[in-house]
């Protein structure tokens, strides 16, 4: 049977104080439950023996502190670690830890599957399966962070967070919202702000909304296209939010930046598709007529698929491509593609399993 109970670490600390209020508990007992979960990110209440065992069993009976269950672990030849979970509904949820000398990251989900139809993205074909809860997206990254750390071990390089996962993170403002909350309290998993970034496709009220809190993310938006009939057919998200109403919520962001502050935008390199020189030309033009200058462009070559009509650029082009964006003014960085032989790179999560590949069995 599918699990209903209210999973606890999608609770703030508040939440939690106000759940065991009614519960007859004292207030320290709920911070004992926050740092359990979150601090020594223990998955059941049985670990934590520091809570009485009559509580423990009162908890069990009435809440979840872990619904999601690894199906398998994929490990790239780089390091890339791609976990494929199951929610107790029978969703998938993919989570991608990338690691490099100076820091880890992690890219995780903010839902299952996805409704937006990127033609070049494998996620698309899945369609969205459901959102998540802010539960879910807390527990996805500590089973990740228990997985090669040790459960509650320490993180040597703090951990940066990317919602660029299977789904649109902001058609699950909420939840997203709310679980990086939780994620970023000092008793529990500690990760702030700064390190985390939101990827969206363009959902532009959102952007608004997002620009208006108080302790915000980074933000990227994935563009892809200079103009507005390729970026039509390449992310039909244009057609109800097309290039300037995108790109002028994107100046009333940039606006709200902090000196030194920057914000990302995406370029999926498509083969013959997006990857002129014209193409980098009105892209440094687009950017200038919407006067953004705190702005950086993230060129991500595309990650090839059977089932997806594209191929990436090749290295050459993507090199020439950001010499002109430079040579217009325009800074842009070339992103390395990670763990394509596990489809975990960008674009590339379709709840794939591959017998071939690693697996790694004991999850
Ligand atoms: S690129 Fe992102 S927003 Fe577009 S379909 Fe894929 S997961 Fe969804």
């Amino acid at each position: 049977m599918v699990s209903i109970l209210p999973h606890l670490r999608g609770f703030s600390r508040a939440e939690l104080t106000d759940l065991f209020a009614g519960l007859g508990e004292p207030r320290f007992r709920a911070d004992q439950l926050f740092r359990g979960l979150h601090g020594r990110r223990l998955m059941s209440f049985e670990e934590m023996t520091d809570l009485s065992k009559v509580l423990r069993e009162r908890l069990n009976e009435t809440a979840a502190t872990a619904t999601l269950r690894v199906e398998s672990k994929y490990i790239s030849e780089d390091g890339t670690r791609r976990f494929l979970m199951r929610t107790a509904d029978g969703n998938p949820v993919e989570t991608v830890f990338i690691p490099t000398e100076n820091r880890d990251t992690i890219c995780f989900s903010s839902q299952s599957g996805c409704p937006l139809k990127c033609d070049f993205c494998l996620t698309a074909k899945l369609g969205l399966l459901r959102n998540l809860t802010a539960g879910e997206i807390v527990e996805q990254i500590t089973i990740v962070l228990n997985d090669v750390y040790g459960v509650g071990g320490e993180t040597p390089h703090g951990t940066n967070l990317v919602a660029m996962g299977e789904g649109e993170p902001f058609l699950n403002f909420d939840n997203l919202i709310k679980a990086l909350e939780i994620m970023s309290d000092e008793h529990g998993l500690h990760i702030v702000p700064g390190r985390v970034t939101v990827s969206t496709a363009g959902v532009v009220p959102k952007i608004h909304e997002f620009a208006k809190l108080e302790r915000r993310p980074n933000l990227a938006i994935s563009l892809s296209a200079p103009e507005d009939r390729l970026r039509d057919k390449l992310m039909p998200i244009n057609k109800r939010w097309p290039i300037d109403e995108l790109l002028s919520a994107a100046k009333v962001f940039e606006r709200t930046l902090k000196r030194g502050e920057r914000f990302t935008f995406e370029y999926v390199l498509l083969g013959g598709v997006n990857d002129t020189d014209e193409h980098a030309e009105q892209l440094a033009a687009l950017l200038r007529r919407h006067d953004l200058r705190k702005v950086k462009i993230n060129l991500i070559p595309h990650n090839p698929a059977e089932q997806l009509d594209y191929r990436p650029s090749t290295p050459e082009r993507v090199r020439r491509f950001k010499q002109v964006l430079e040579s217009l003014g325009v800074d842009a960085y070339i992103r390395t593609p990670r763990g394509r032989d596990i489809f975990a790179a960008c674009g590339q999560l379709a709840a794939k399993q591959e017998p071939n590949l690693v697996q790694i069995a004991g999850l």
